[in-house]
């Protein structure tokens, strides 16, 4: 499989590329470009977050912990006393650091079901749903943001696919479609909940209209 360099370079090229399209069209204006560039990169580095100990993982883990400890500060604020904030924004930070990220690394398999493109669709449709209900986007540009969060997530599955070729002798190592799966029988359950869950997302998140006119 490809390392975490080459994953990052090759999702970093691929975004500007893609990014680059964008200004030049006059979609996006320049700091929508940057924010597009940044999440297409950062997700040619999410499926390795079911390799326990990665690089991913632990950058992934740090964000959602201060995530949630900042949450939890302006939550409780003026409700109880600021030692009481402090105490409960830093045991709930270190909650998810350390028990739900082992809880996570205990139930994820390495190139399982985060390495599918299943997966790189629930990501995309995530990115719609909190770009527009949390972050108040503009519809065309969710889905925008959305398409490359699976851009780069897919370019991650495909290099994964391609590092399984040994190119001297045209074998195929042991991890050859282990990366761009689509189904799974032996996890069957997690597929069919997972490809429910994209469903739904595609059934209830507004469709972009602007589109049409580009
Ligand atoms: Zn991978």
């Amino acid at each position: 499989m490809a390392n975490f360099q080459t994953h990052l370079t090759v999702a970093a090229a691929g975004s500007m590329t893609a990014t680059a399209v964008c200004v030049q069209t006059g979609i996006v204006s320049h700091p929508e470009a940057l924010l597009l560039l940044s999440l297409g990169t950062m997700a040619g580095i999410l499926p390795d977050i079911d390799s326990d100990h990665s690089v991913p993982t632990r950058l992934v883990f740090n964000i959602i912990s201060f995530a949630v400890a900042t949450a939890a500060l302006f939550a409780l604020q003026g409700k109880v006393h600021l030692v009481y904030i402090l105490g409960i924004s830093l045991l709930s930070a270190l909650f998810v650091r350390y028990i739900v990220y082992a809880l996570f690394a205990g139930i994820t398999e390495h190139r399982g079901l985060f390495h599918s493109l299943p997966a790189a669709l629930l990501f995309g449709l995530t990115t719609v749903s909190v770009g527009i209900h949390v972050l108040g986007w503009h519809l065309d540009f969710a889905w925008l943001a959305a398409a490359f969060v699976c851009g780069g997530y897919l370019l991650h599955l495909m290099l994964d696919e391609m590092y399984s070729v040994n190119f001297m002798d045209s074998t195929l190592k042991q991890s050859f479609g282990s990366a761009l799966t689509l189904f799974n029988r032996s996890s069957w359950v997690s597929y069919l909940l997972l490809y429910a869950v994209v469903g739904a997302g595609f059934y209830l998140l507004p469709t972009p209209k602007g589109w049409i006119s580009l």
